[in-house]
């Protein structure tokens, strides 16, 4: 997935040609010149009349600022080798795998910010192995909190058991 910003005329109203209103609807949108441009057909919600549009699209790299503030691309693959090191042998599929890596995406390219923190990344990935895989969950929450004591790493295990336990009380009384 590639993230684009269009450059059009400022806010992007695209005005009908004809009748000059702001509002109109994409019937048809096709990438021309390699990609470069796309090009739109619209319709003018007023008149009703068709008019071709071709928007600017540029590729903006979302860039991740790391911890000691120095700032690289953001790479699908790395954040893919990090949920696959801490699923290492544990039955969660790369299908899986790889639907953590798109949404986790989709909302970083979601945001209009260009520069995200490493470690929303991270609190992202936790997010979602919590859902998928406890023993990954904690796996990739030790190396990314790099818990510094003993002691932190257990409070979070506890929470995460605590949590599991309403969790389990929520569903029994819906059960009963
Ligand atoms: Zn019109």
């Amino acid at each position: 997935m590639v993230g684009f910003i269009l450059i059009g005329k400022g806010d992007m109203v695209v005005k009908c040609p004809y009748c000059g209103h702001e509002e109109s609807k994409v019937i048809d949108s096709r990438p021309t010149d390699e990609g470069e441009r796309i090009r739109r057909r619209r319709e003018c919600l007023k008149c009703g009349r068709r008019f071709t549009t071709y928007e600017v699209i540029e590729t903006v790299p979302l860039l991740v600022i790391k911890k000691d503030r120095s700032r690289e691309a953001f790479d699908r693959n790395k954040l893919m080798r990090g949920l696959l090191r801490a699923c290492e042998k544990r039955p969660v599929s790369m299908a899986k795998l790889e639907q953590v890596v798109d949404g986790i995406e989709a909302k970083l390219q979601n945001t209009l910010d260009r520069e995200i923190s490493s470690s929303l990344i991270g609190e992202y990935a936790m997010e979602a192995l919590k859902d998928l895989d406890e023993v990954a969950y904690v796996r990739f929450a030790s190396v990314y909190r790099q818990f510094q004591d003993v002691q932190t790493f257990q409070q979070e295990l506890n929470a995460m058991i605590q949590n599991k336990r309403k969790e389990e009380e929520k569903k029994q009384k819906k059960e009963s």
